[in-house]
């Protein structure tokens, strides 16, 4: 387990030199044209599989996958301002939400009344044969917002306040089965974990109030919060149901408190 940080580091590199050559199948903005030309093609496969999953595998897509929460990373631990955890805006991100899918269906419409549109075909490669070299640049211009966005807002700002993909996978994630877990045996409140969290989750909190599940949606499964824990309290865990677990841990400590 201690490991894992360093797989989903690998994971993210070996994604983020890939764009380049797949940016049509990986990057999220296609979504939009997809459902503009009425098409499911590769991106909406990935991305719908990780909303998908989402209940049981959290933010899977986002921790693993997603080139540009991978770049955010990168750049947000030289970030140039240290905010404290703060919850995503739901507003701002209804406030894309909205016009994302709205205006894309819209010109769905349109493109059915012109009759060119595919009533919704499953058609992989459609973007790779209809958008030419210049969507590289889209790439290089995604790569460079989310640098900047690491380097001078708080950790993951954009993710937890711009993206449509990020706010529709926070829903399932909410109900994530696969969740960080903090051993309250183990733990000596160090703040460690905290400190690294690559989201800056208040996960103390959690193991003083929540039994040390830490049941937040914007956790993207990284395992930075394991590997920087000297005393090996932290591991990912299924756990299928929450108020059975948080019982048992109140009842081992009732137990342990009796005892001495
Ligand atoms: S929230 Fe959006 S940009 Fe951030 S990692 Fe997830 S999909 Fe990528
Ligand atoms: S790093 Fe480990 S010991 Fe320190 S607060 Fe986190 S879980 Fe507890
Ligand atoms: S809580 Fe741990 S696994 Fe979740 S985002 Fe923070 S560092 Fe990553």
């Amino acid at each position: 387990m201690k490991k894992l940080f360093s797989y989903n580091f690998l994971s993210r590199i070996i994604f983020l030199l890939l764009t380049p050559v797949f940016f049509q199948y990986f990057a999220l903005g296609f979504v939009w044209h997809s459902i503009y030309w009425g098409v499911i093609t590769t991106v909406v496969l990935i991305w719908g599989m990780f909303i998908l999953i989402s209940p049981i595998f959290g933010r899977i897509g986002c921790g693993w996958f997603c080139f540009m929460g991978a770049t955010s990373d990168l750049s947000s631990q030289h970030s140039l301002i240290k905010i404290k955890w703060r919850k995503p805006k739901v507003w701002t991100r209804l406030l894309l939400l909205i016009p994302f899918f709205a205006s894309a269906i819209t010109f769905y419409f349109i493109n059915k009344e012109r009759g060119i549109t595919n009533n919704f075909a499953i058609l992989p490669s459609f973007l790779k044969a209809d958008f030419n070299i210049h969507y590289k640049y889209v790439w290089v211009i995604d790569i460079t917002c989310s640098l900047l966005f690491g380097l001078l807002l708080e950790r993951r700002w954009a993710c937890k306040n711009l993206c449509v993909m990020g706010a529709l996978c926070s829903v399932g994630a909410k109900y994530s089965r696969l969740i960080t877990v903090v051993d309250t045996n183990k733990c000596t409140l160090c703040g460690q974990c905290e400190k690294n969290c690559l989201v800056r989750i208040p996960i103390t909190d959690y193991i003083k109030n929540n039994q040390g599940l830490v049941t937040n949606s914007e956790c993207i499964l990284c395992g930075k919060c394991i590997e920087s824990c000297k005393f090996d309290a932290i591991k990912l865990k299924f756990v299928w149901n929450r108020k059975k677990y948080k019982q048992s841990i109140i009842e081992r400590d009732k137990e342990f408190e009796v005892i001495n």
